[in-house]
C-alpha cells in the first residue's frame, strides 16, 4: 500500500491491487479480470476480475437466501451497528482509500477526502435512521384498527457511475441496508477498486451476516443486464445516465420490478445583477468545474442578467485561465484529469462543434506534454454566443465546459432554465430573497440552490424532475424509497357495509 501521495520529484510508487483478494468471498467473479488504469498517467492502478452470468446468478441467489432467513431484516439495531462500525472504518482508512479514488477516477486528493468524508457522514445517517423505520397505527372506528408498516424490498441490485463512485454507492446503499434489504453491487467499469476496496470494509463488520451484501463486476451490457434482467431481483437502484436509465427501465418493467433512478442533468446557474459578485463567481466555478464538470449536478448552463453580462463573463475568462489542471495527487491542482481517453474525446468533441458556433472565451483544449504525458486533461473551458439550440446548451456533455446566456428579466430567466429536459439542480445568486423565492419555486429541479452551489446534507432529498429521475435519495425519503407498504387491518365490525 502507498503512502504519501507526491514529493518534490513526483509520485510515490503504487502497487498495483489484484482484486478481489482471497477473503473477499462477497465479490461474486470468476472470469478473467480487467485492467483500471490511472487517467493521470496510464498505469495500471488495479486489476479486477469479472462476473460471469452465473456469478450474477449465485449473487443473487446467495442473496435471497440470506434475506429469507431472516434477521436481518427484522434487527435494526444489528444493522445500525454494522452501518456505524462501518462508517468508523471508511475514516479510520481515508487516506489509503482516497489515494485509491484518485489513481483510479483522476479527481482532487481532496475531493476524494470529502468524498470519503461525506460517504461515512452518509452511513452514520442511515445508521441512526436503521432503528426507525417507522410505520403508523389508526383507529379507525371503535372496533376496527389498522397498522401500517415499512418492510424491506427484498433483494436491492445497486447500479452505480464512476464519477463520485463512493458517494453515490453509499446514497443508494446505505438506506437500502438500513431498511433490512440484502444489496448486490454493480460498480462502473471504470471504478471497481474503489468500490470493492469500500466495501471490503463493510463486508468485514463483526455484524455482517454473509450474503447480505454482494458484489458483481463488469460491463453493463452483461453483467448489468443480467441483474436487471432477474427475476430473483426486486428493486434496481440506478445512477447513471438518462438514456441508460430509459434501458434499464424498460428491462425491469419485463418482471414488474421496481426502480429508482437517478439520471443526468443541464442545470442551469443564474446570476441576477444584484448579486454578491465575487461569491457568484467563485460559485460559478464550483458549480462547472468540481470533479472537471464530472457532476450530475453540474451547473453547466450560466445564464447571466444583462446588467453584469460584461464585467461578470470578463472576470469569469479570467479566473478559469488561471485554474491549476493537473494531476489529482499534488495536492495544490484544482481539476485532476479526465476520467478516460473516449470522455476525453467526447468533450473536445463538444468543443470543437461549439467553436462552430460561438465564441470560445477560454480553454477548451487538451493539454499535452509536461507533465500532463499519459493523461487525459482538458482546460476548462467557458463558451458564448451560442444559438439556444446548440448541442453544448441543451445535452449533458459531462465534462468541464461551461455555457453562457443572457437574459434581460426574471421571466426569460425562468424560461431559460426549464428549456431542456432535464431537470435535476439549479443555482440562483441575488441578494433579493422575494425573487430567489418566487425563482426557485418555478425552476423544475430536485434541487436549488440560493447564493451557494454543491452543498449536500445527508437529511435532504437529492433526485430529478423530467429526465433527471425518478424518486429520491437522501433523507428520510431515502429509506423510504427501499421500503414496501403493508396495511393490516384488524375489523370487528359485525357487517361488511
Ligand atoms: P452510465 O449510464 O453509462 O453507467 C452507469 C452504470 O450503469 C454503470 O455501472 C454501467 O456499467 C451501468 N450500465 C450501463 N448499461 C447498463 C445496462 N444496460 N443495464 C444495467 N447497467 C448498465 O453512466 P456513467 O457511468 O457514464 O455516469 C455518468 C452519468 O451518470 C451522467 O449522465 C450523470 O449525469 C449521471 N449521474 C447522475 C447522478 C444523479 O444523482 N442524478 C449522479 C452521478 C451521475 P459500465 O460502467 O460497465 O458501462
Amino acid at each position: 500500500m502507498s503512502t504519501g501521495l507526491t514529493t518534490e520529484t513526483g509520485r510515490t510508487a503504487w502497487t498495483t491491487l489484484t482484486l478481489p483478494a482471497t477473503a473477499q468471498s462477497f465479490v461474486k467473479a470468476s472470469d478473467d479480470p480487467l485492467e483500471s488504469r490511472d487517467p493521470a498517467t496510464g498505469e495500471l492502478v488495479a486489476t479486477v476480475r469479472v462476473s460471469t452470468a452465473e456469478d450474477v446468478a449465485t449473487a443473487v441467489e446467495h442473496a435471497r437466501a440470506a434475506w429469507s432467513r431472516g434477521g436481518w431484516r427484522s434487527d435494526g439495531a444489528q444493522r445500525a451497528r454494522v452501518l456505524y462500525g462501518f462508517a468508523q472504518t471508511l475514516r479510520a482508512n481515508q487516506e489509503h482509500l482516497a489515494e485509491l479514488l484518485t489513481r483510479e477516477q483522476g479527481k482532487t486528493i481532496h475531493e476524494a477526502r470529502l468524498e470519503i468524508a461525506g460517504s461515512a457522514e452518509m452511513t452514520e445517517y442511515y445508521a441512526g435512521l436503521a432503528r426507525a423505520v417507522y410505520g403508523r397505527s389508526m383507529v379507525l372506528k371503535d372496533d376496527v384498527q389498522s397498522v401500517v408498516l415499512r418492510e424491506p424490498m427484498g433483494v436491492v441490485a445497486v447500479i452505480t457511475p464512476w464519477n463520485w463512485p463512493l458517494t453515490l454507492l453509499i446514497r443508494s446503499l446505505a438506506p437500502a441496508l438500513a431498511a433490512g434489504n440484502a444489496c448486490i453491487v454493480k460498480p462502473a467499469s471504470l471504478t471497481p477498486a474503489i468500490t470493492v476496496e469500500a466495501l471490503g470494509l463493510l463486508d468485514g463488520q463483526p455484524d455482517m451476516p454473509p450474503d447480505i451484501l454482494s458484489c458483481v463486476i463488469g460491463s453493463g451490457s452483461e453483467v448489468g443486464d443480467a441483474l436487471v434482467g432477474s427475476n430473483g431481483v426486486d428493486m434496481i437502484a440506478f445512477t447513471g445516465e438518462t438514456q441508460t436509465g430509459i434501458n434499464v427501465m424498460k428491462r425491469a418493467a419485463e418482471g414488474l420490478r421496481k426502480v429508482a433512478l437517478e439520471l443526468g442533468g443541464k442545470s442551469p446557474n443564474i446570476v441576477f445583477a444584484d448579486a454578491d459578485m465575487d461569491k457568484a463567481l467563485a460559485g460559478t466555478e464550483n458549480a462547472i468545474f468540481t470533479t472537471c464538470g464530472q457532476i450530475c449536478t453540474a451547473g453547466s448552463r450560466l445564464l447571466v442578467e444583462e446588467g453584469a453580462y460584461y464585467e461578470f463573463i470578463d472576470r469569469l475568462a479570467e479566473m478559469t485561465r488561471n485554474l491549476r489542471v493537473g494531476d489529482g495527487l499534488a495536492e495544490s491542482n484544482q481539476l485532476g484529469a479526465v476520467v478516460s481517453a473516449g470522455q476525453q474525446a467526447t468533450i473536445l468533441d463538444y468543443v470543437a462543434a461549439g467553436k462552430k458556433e460561438g465564441t470560445l472565451v477560454a480553454g477548451g483544449n487538451a493539454l499535452t506534454g509536461d507533465p500532463y504525458v499519459g493523461g487525459n486533461f482538458v482546460a476548462p473551458a467557458v463558451f458564448t454566443d451560442l444559438p439556444p439550440r446548440s448541442r453544448l446548451i441543451r445535452e449533458e456533455i459531462f465534462g468541464p465546459v461551461l455555457t453562457v446566456q443572457r437574459f434581460s428579466d426574471d421571466d426569460e430567466a425562468i424560461a431559460l432554465a426549464n428549456s431542456t429536459d432535464y431537470g435535476l439542480a439549479a443555482g440562483i445568486w441575488t441578494q433579493n430573497l422575494h425573487r430567489a423565492w418566487r425563482v426557485a419555486r418555478a425552476i423544475d429541479a430536485g434541487t436549488v440552490w440560493v447564493n451557494t452551489y454543491h452543498h449536500f446534507y445527508s437529511e435532504a432529498e437529492v433526485g430529478g424532475y423530467k429526465h433527471s429521475g425518478i424518486g429520491r435519495q437522501q433523507g428520510v425519503e431515502g429509506i423510504h424509497e427501499f421500503t414496501e407498504t403493508k396495511h393490516i387491518n384488524f375489523d370487528g365490525s359485525p357487517t361488511l357495509w
